[in-house]
């Protein structure tokens, strides 16, 4: 079954509104959906949307990356798996999105092959066990002052969420602590909240804020100070205040296994287009899983193709799984794909084989930021 046929579509994505981190206030996301067509006709979608903050590859580069491993896939066998991601591994070690559209292109058309969703595809390949039909999802809760942040959280419950993740760090910390409490005020006591500082915070500045949340009752806080200091994590994961999450301290299998050596994180939020696909984010979560650390699912903020991927695997992973951070979709203005539902907190398994989504021709084209690359074999 050869791969004859590759197209790589370029679109933006406007968010509904800004959406500001303590780094940066993201506005639109720009990246690529990828097709691969085998001999038979099926085909199969990725997507790759760099994003900034993780020290992925810039769009320029995830475009051109995109097309030097499509032609190298071109004229291969798709059943071959796990020697063409070695291959591409080795072609762009720097490119995880590129190579995680490529991943989930490859999945996709493979489990379709066996008429089988990836996550049942997943789970028999790799650790044979029952897939989720629902996954628990956290709403991520707008909203600069605590006004806003009730608001926004009261949306949120009538949506039937049940955890809630609110952005700091990008204020001071007492003005955030009052965001915090204006939310633990409006939820229910047996839901969860949890924070994200996106590495904001210095040490110290952590130190005060977990002591003040281990009192407010948080789920956990993720990334708490820069993605690269792993000492300043294990000293704050050692006081046991608050379980602390690596997020932008993640951006692939080494990175996860540096985690564990120096006991960096309680928590491990795996984002398969970050790591590189689906195969390297299986990993981390064995690997996170073997060393007692739990792990949460999320996307980057990305199409409906690639909240599919990560779904996928979030169904497929065994053991218990917090909610995952997989309910995004409402956050963009346009898609490429009808965003699947959240139902009383969840996202349910599409029925479907493969990614279950199917990115649709006349919504593609309102999104299309210029001109497809058609590669043929
Ligand atoms: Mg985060």
């Amino acid at each position: 079954m050869k791969i004859r046929h590759g197209r790589i579509t370029p679109f933006c994505l406007p968010l509904r509104r800004p959406l500001v981190t303590a780094h940066e206030t993201l506005r639109v996301r720009d990246g690529f959906l990828l097709l691969l067509e085998v001999d038979d006709g099926r085909v199969g979608w990725g997507e790759a949307s760099p994003l900034a903050g993780f020290g992925m590859e810039s769009t320029e580069e995830c475009r051109t990356t995109l097309e030097r491993l499509t032609r190298h896939l071109l004229g291969r066998d798709v059943r071959e798996l796990d020697a063409l991601l070695d291959e591409c591994g080795a072609l762009a070690p720097a490119a995880p999105g590129a190579r995680s559209a490529v991943d989930s292109a490859l999945h996709d058309i493979n489990a379709r092959l066996a008429g089988a969703s990836v996550a049942s595809w997943l789970a028999a390949r790799q650790s044979p066990g029952r897939v989720r039909q629902r996954i628990q999802v956290n709403a991520l809760v707008s909203g600069m002052d605590e006004c806003e942040v009730v608001e926004a959280a009261r949306r949120d419950l009538a949506n039937g969420f049940e955890t809630f993740k609110l952005k700091v760090g990008g204020a001071s910390l007492a003005h955030d602590l009052k965001r915090v409490l204006a939310l633990r005020g409006t939820i229910e006591s047996h839901h969860r909240m949890r924070v994200d500082a996106n590495g904001a915070w210095s040490e110290e500045v952590a130190t005060r804020a977990l002591e003040r949340l281990a009192q407010i009752g948080v789920e956990y806080v993720e990334q708490p100070v820069a993605a690269t200091n792993l000492s300043a994590m294990a000293r704050l994961r050692e006081r046991a205040l608050v379980p602390i999450a690596a997020d932008e301290s993640l951006r692939g299998e080494a990175d996860a296994a540096r985690l564990i050596e120096r006991r960096a994180a309680d928590l491990l939020v795996v984002k398969p287009a970050v790591a590189g696909g689906l195969r390297a984010a299986w990993r981390i979560a064995a690997a996170a899983r073997d060393a007692g650390l739990e792990v949460v699912v999320t996307s980057s903020l990305d199409s409906a193709v690639a909240v599919a991927s990560a779904l996928q695997l979030a169904a497929a992973l065994p053991g218990p799984l917090p909610a995952c951070g997989l309910a995004t979709s409402a956050l963009l203005e346009r898609d490429l794909a009808s965003a699947l539902p959240v139902q009383d907190g969840s996202l349910l398994l599409p029925n479907g084989p493969g990614l279950g989504v199917v990115p649709d021709a006349a919504l593609l084209e309102k999104c299309a930021s210029g001109p497809a690359s058609e590669l043929h074999a």
